[in-house]
């Protein structure tokens, strides 16, 4: 039986070294995975650093297509960020990173376990992640309840010292 393709929401980040290549590679890298189909990506994005340090982020959203289960796909995101020589510092929280990706969200999944929280749990206090998310999903509103489902409010209410802007 060929298993049903279900939509997955994820977030691409990255701040160090030629973000913008390991972002436009990951895409590709994401496209190839055995499983995931038509992958569509925002535009780039400059922001600060929110929680983390360093020079500022580029980050991205995409939707992809997948047969995959949601542990499978977040298992196949961690490998493409190993690749890329993301390290994880013990003890540093957000350390700097040549890639960061996370599945925000996984049509008709929900988790909350360590190793898996959909949808994620830290997506609505996120313009980097907000705003790209909004340019793929203008309509798009949480199944779980973010700012009441309404991303547009979500992004209204998020602290203006939170700086993005289109990369050119
Ligand atoms: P980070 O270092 O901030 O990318 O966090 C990665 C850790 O968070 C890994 O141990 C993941 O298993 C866990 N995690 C939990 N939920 C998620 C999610 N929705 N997307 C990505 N990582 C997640």
């Amino acid at each position: 039986m060929t298993a049903e393709k279900r939509r997955a929401w994820i977030s691409l980040g990255a701040n160090l070294g030629d973000p913008k290549a390991a972002l436009a590679a990951a895409l590709q890298e994401v496209a190839r995975i055995p499983g995931v189909f038509s992958v569509r990506a925002s535009r780039f994005y400059d922001t600060s650093p929110v929680d983390s340090s360093g020079p500022d982020y580029v980050n991205a959203a995409a939707v992809l297509e997948t047969t995959l289960t949601p542990e499978a796909l977040l298992g196949e995101l961690q490998r493409i960020e190993l690749a890329h020589g993301r390290v994880r510092p013990a003890g540093v929280h957000n350390a700097p990173r040549t890639l960061d990706l996370d599945l925000l969200a996984f049509e008709g999944e929900t988790r909350a376990t360590r190793a898996l929280t959909l949808p994620h749990p830290r997506m609505e206090e996120r313009l980097f992640v907000l705003v790209p998310l909004l340019e793929l999903e203008p309509g798009w509103r949480s199944p779980e309840g973010v700012a009441g489902g309404d991303l547009v409010e979500a992004v209204r209410r998020r602290d203006p010292g939170q700086r993005i802007r289109l990369l050119g």
